[in-house]
């Protein structure tokens, strides 16, 4: 490609709204374009890339036995109110009508369709196992769109679903998924963790995710390097860390904490330990309101909270007036002596003696607080967040915390769907079963700001050459030296001849401009021919080469030419 006839409109300027890397340079590398909040353009560079993208995903899903397939985007409602997720999705569903005021959504994942397409045409067990798969984009109204590609309203989404005949027919398909996953990211050139992941409250019997670990992240990671362990926050198994009581048998005792709202007010004002302190959240749950207690120095882990509540909809914090009508005080008081509502107490909770807690009554707080004696929780679980400085569970080395991107997420649905849907079979015997299904996805648009989160430098992206819109690009520095433009063409007509995606900066830039675009867009090879070209001599550089190399042309080209087939 001429570089003076692609559509790439680079951009000086980062564009205020864009906070991490990946965004800025795709915006800056012209690769996207905003068009709304969490929806995009992607000019020529970024639909090569994207497509990059898709088709590792693609050839490795075909090499597993997965079979492609496209349905909709646009999905009448019956089988999402099948399901019940017609109401479960919430405000993240777009829904609409048409004309006969007849129910439609956008699809935001597609169990429910899959499931009835096997449903209308599979008939025989011997079709079984199976798993089907598509390259689609996806619509969720998320509530917080940012980071660019990172959440978007409208992404690329490659879902997959497996149809097995029982639980050991789902492991060995989710064994295949799981392996074409590690081949798909290796290829991607990621760096990614498989870590174990919530599977909610609603079933399902396992479920991991891929992550990268970035700062930018919006999932907490905790890993064990001691022993492999590694599980999503939600998921990540708490082992209870005993903290100094303090001892004696003391009366439980009502004291004046003025204007101390937070944990910090309380340690200054009352010279204590954040451990000595249990934090009391009132939480909405579906429609009723329930209690969740931490120690001061921990956070409540609302998955795990939601999932022992049983909670199907939302958990969410109680508004304000929720917590003053059920507490009778201000936000800030609330405690679990005389509460009556369900208290979830986390299993260090259970651990404390003569502890301080809000006294449901504005501006004070109870001390020396014992369990049992003062109040019994209805539940003690673990339900709080994993640290830095806790153990590993498995083996009780510490473990270790990070950020990390979902870039993937295979999921052993088990019979939720099919038995939801009446997704049946009858076996040899004549006797009607239920399929066993399995999800797996992974954010294909997602993978793109991953791999840019991690390959990338000051001057721009690096991309892996498997992934690189253009794999090589030929500089001429003087386009006014016709011998130089003469054997730049030479060299990208010899490079394209030999299977090369090469861009030719035929653009009448200075040799600068030149060297900072081809930079900023990542592209893996650069052959730049200069002053020497009359001796045949030119420069090759990796882009992640430190300095070019000066070499003749022929080797200029071969050495393009092996480094990227040995890397695309
Ligand atoms: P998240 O927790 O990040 O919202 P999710 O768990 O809801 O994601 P899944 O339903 O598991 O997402 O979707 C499969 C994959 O699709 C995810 O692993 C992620 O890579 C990608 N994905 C999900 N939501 C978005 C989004 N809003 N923008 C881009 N990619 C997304
Ligand atoms: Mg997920």
């Amino acid at each position: 490609m001429r570089m003076s006839k692609l559509f790439m409109p680079t951009l000086r300027e980062v564009p205020a709204e864009a906070e991490i890397t990946s965004h800025k340079l795709m915006l800056r590398a012209g690769l996207i374009r905003k068009l709304a909040a969490g929806i995009y353009s992607y000019l020529p560079l970024g639909v090569r890339f994207l497509k990059k993208v898709e088709n590792i995903v693609r050839e490795e899903m075909d090499a597993a036995g997965a079979q492609e397939l496209l349905m909709s985007a646009l999905l009448p409602a019956e089988a999402y109110q099948a399901s019940g997720r017609w109401e479960v999705f919430g405000p993240s569903m777009f829904k609409l009508k048409d004309r006969s005021n007849r129910d439609f959504c956008l699809g935001p994942t597609h169990e429910e369709l899959f499931t009835q397409a096997v449903i209308n045409d599979v008939h025989s067990y011997k079709e079984y196992p199976m798993t089907l798969y598509q390259i689609q984009t996806k619509y969720r109204d998320e509530g917080r769109p940012r980071f660019g590609l990172m959440r978007g309203r409208e992404f690329v989404m490659k879902d997959a679903y497996s149809f097995d005949l029982d639980e050991a027919g789902l492991d060995k398909s989710y064994k295949a998924m799981y392996d074409a996953y590690c081949k798909i990211f290796n290829r991607m050139g990621l760096d990614f963790t498989i870590v174990d992941a919530d599977s909610g409250a609603m079933g399902g019997s396992g479920s991991q995710e891929f992550m990268v670990k970035s700062p930018v992240g919006e999932d907490g990671i905790a890993y064990c390097d001691a022993c492999g362990y590694a599980a999503n926050y939600e998921k990540a198994e708490c082992i209870s860390q005993d903290k100094p009581q303090i001892k004696g048998d003391l009366p439980m005792e009502k004291i004046p904490t003025p204007n101390a709202h937070t944990i910090e007010d309380l340690v200054s004002f009352l010279g204590a330990e954040p451990y000595n302190f249990a934090k009391t959240i009132i939480y909405k749950a579906d429609d009723k309101y329930v209690a969740a207690m931490v120690r001061g120095d921990r956070e409540v882990n609302e998955v795990k909270l939601k999932n022992l509540v049983g909670c199907v909809d939302d958990l969410e914090l109680a508004a304000f007036d929720a917590v003053r009508e059920i507490t009778g005080a201000q936000v800030g008081f609330a405690g679990p002596v005389g509460l009556d509502i369900p208290v979830y107490a986390d299993k260090e909770v259970a651990l404390m003696e003569n502890f301080i807690v809000g006294a449901n009554e504005t501006d004070m707080h109870y001390k020396n607080v014992n369990i049992g004696r003062d109040f019994e929780p209805t539940v003690v679980a673990d339900i709080r967040v994993i640290e830095d400085g806790d153990v590993c569970p498995r083996c009780g080395q510490p473990i270790k915390t990070a950020q990390g991107i979902e870039v993937g997420h295979i999921f052993k649905l088990g019979t939720k769907y099919s038995k939801a849907l009446g997704l049946d079979y009858l076996d040899e015997n004549g006797k009607s079963q239920t399929v066993v299904m399995g999800c797996y996805g992974i954010g294909v648009t997602r993978c793109m700001a991953a791999i840019i989160e991690q390959c990338h430098d000051d001057n721009g992206i690096i991309f892996p050459v498997s992934v690189a819109p253009y794999q090589a690009i030929v500089i001429p520095v003087n386009n006014k030296q016709e011998e130089q433009m003469r054997a730049a063409e030479e060299i990208y007509e010899s490079l394209k001849a030999q299977g090369i995606e090469t861009l030719f900066d035929d653009r009448a830039e200075r040799a600068g401009v030149k060297f900072k675009d081809a930079d900023l867009i990542g592209v893996p090879v650069r052959i730049v021919v200069g002053k020497k070209c009359g001796e045949g001599i030119v420069e090759y550089k990796e882009r992640t080469a430190e300095a070019a190399e000066e070499m003749q042309r022929d080797d200029a080209v071969m050495r393009a030419v092996e480094f990227i087939n040995a890397n695309k």
